[in-house]
């Protein structure tokens, strides 16, 4: 018997730091299904391929291949045979991501991947419908939010930590640009499943949520 722990929530809101430091403590594989959806989107990048044209973007993904490999507990997201990891964490691959997984060809071709390796392992499970629906039956389920504002900031923090020189209110308007285009698509949108716990993570360290959710998983095992 396996056991699936899912963390759902908006962009930012701490959800791979704190998925992450779960399944370490649980013994479980942490699978970051937002790398696969940065994957896809990188793939149609590079391709030139414009995201708001679903025929164009349904069609390129045939030749895309997404999987997934672990080497020393770290998630790697291969794409067509090459390990993608150091390229899908720009804002450019974010926003993509966002604009394509809306498309009913780019879910179904992940969602596959999700459900077999929750199928075959103990996971924690990060994104934005694992809840609702990859996993519908994971247990605990975990809706981990925080402000748009301190979301911002730590994205923020998070590039100006690699070098970067971001603009806060840029990053402030696509977060909630972001939120809105994935709580109102058609196909599986961010929204708490009706079992699922909410976690506000704004005025709380990453120790502290990390405690109450390990403290929410024992619970429920
Ligand atoms: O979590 P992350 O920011 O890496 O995800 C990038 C984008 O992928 C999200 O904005 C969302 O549109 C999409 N996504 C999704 N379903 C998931 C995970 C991510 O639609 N389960």
């Amino acid at each position: 018997m396996t056991f699936a722990v899912a963390i759902d929530g908006p962009a930012g809101a701490g959800k791979s730091t704190i998925a992450k430091r779960v399944a370490k403590k649980l013994n479980a594989i942490y699978v970051d299904t937002g790398a696969m959806y940065r994957a896809m989107a990188l793939f149609l990048i590079r391709n030139s391929v414009d995201g708001s044209d679903e025929e164009a973007v349904s069609n390129m993904i045939e030749q895309a291949e997404v999987s997934i490999r672990f080497e020393n507990g770290e998630q790697l997201v291969m794409l067509n045979g090459e390990n993608v990891n150091g390229f899908i964490r720009t804002e450019e691959v974010g926003n993509m991501a966002s604009a394509c997984s809306v498309y009913p060809k780019v879910r179904m071709k992940l969602l596959d991947l999700q459900r077999d390796l929750a199928r075959k392992n103990n996971v924690v499970m990060d994104g934005r419908d694992i809840g609702t629906h990859v996993l519908p039956d994971a247990n605990p389920k975990i809706f981990l939010t925080a402000s748009a504002k301190v979301r911002a900031k730590r994205r923020y923090d998070e590039l100006v930590a690699k070098g970067e020189t971001p603009d806060l209110f840029r990053i402030e308007k696509d977060i909630i640009e972001r939120d809105q285009r994935d709580m109102y698509r058609e196909i599986a949108p961010l929204k708490q499943a009706e079992d699922a716990i909410l976690v506000d993570s704004s005025a709380l360290t990453i120790e502290e949520v990390e405690e109450k959710i390990v403290a929410l998983v024992r619970e429920t095992m």
